[in-house]
């Protein structure tokens, strides 16, 4: 391991230990998330200027005009995604530093991540490499089609906003399956849950949040 990964001082895992016990504190239950977000260096998801600030509780800038998720929401979101249970394929749209990515790469048996900026693919690819994350398949394009060919999934994580869920990602949940995204209403965020039955769908609002909005087409 070298010194990028194992961190020191501000990037060393007992700031990462720190960080756990304060999303602890803010309500994060699930002891498997909060396992590997005690594992998982997010210092190298993060532009290396960045790095002594990547364990605070704050949204970081990504570049191209986007934001990193703080580890609350990224806590948060993932937490939503597994309801307590065992996650088999994951759906991820707007990979971004792929932080958010390689905690569900940990925790799930495969993940697909989705992503309209070719420049941040090719970041992430070599992160999730140092980062020895290798289930993870990245797609560069618009997520608002999905992966039709992959679908179904048990649960999508769309981490960009929207006024609405897009149906086709919508039509990709498996029956049972979650789906997590800030909605767009007025000057308001929140995130929503989103759980398909043999019904249809049932939707639920949680947390106020603050999201990048989805933007169609690649950049
Ligand atoms: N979870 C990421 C969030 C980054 S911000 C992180 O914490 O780093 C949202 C991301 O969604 C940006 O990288 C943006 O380029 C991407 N995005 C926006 N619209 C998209 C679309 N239609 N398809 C795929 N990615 C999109």
């Amino acid at each position: 391991m070298n010194v990028r990964q194992s961190g020191i001082g501000m990037t060393s895992r007992r700031t990462r230990l720190r960080m756990v016990e304060r999303l602890r504190a803010q309500g994060i239950r699930d002891e498997a998330v909060l396992a590997v977000m005690g594992e998982v260096p997010r210092h190298i998801f993060v532009d290396e200027a960045l790095a002594s600030r990547a364990y605070e509780d704050i949204a970081l800038p990504l570049g191209f005009g986007q934001t990193i998720s703080s580890p609350r929401t990224v806590a948060r979101m993932t937490e939503l995604a597994r309801a307590g249970g065992t996650l088999d394929k994951v759906l991820e749209i707007g990979t971004g530093c792929g932080y958010q990515t390689a905690i569900l790469g940990k925790l799930a048996k495969q993940v697909y991540s989705m992503e309209r900026i070719a420049a941040l693919v090719r970041k992430v690819r070599r992160r999730l490499r140092e980062a020895g994350v290798s289930n993870v398949h990245l797609r560069h394009g618009d997520g608002h089609a999905g992966m039709p060919e992959v679908a179904p999934f048990d649960a999508i994580v769309m981490t960009a906003a929207a006024a609405r869920a897009p149906d086709a990602l919508l039509g990709q949940l498996q029956v049972g399956g979650r789906m997590i995204l800030p909605m767009t209403s007025g000057n308001e965020q929140h995130l929503y849950l989103i759980e398909r039955t043999g019904k249809g769908c049932v939707e639920r609002r949680m947390d106020p949040v603050v999201f990048v909005p989805l933007l169609p087409g690649v950049g």
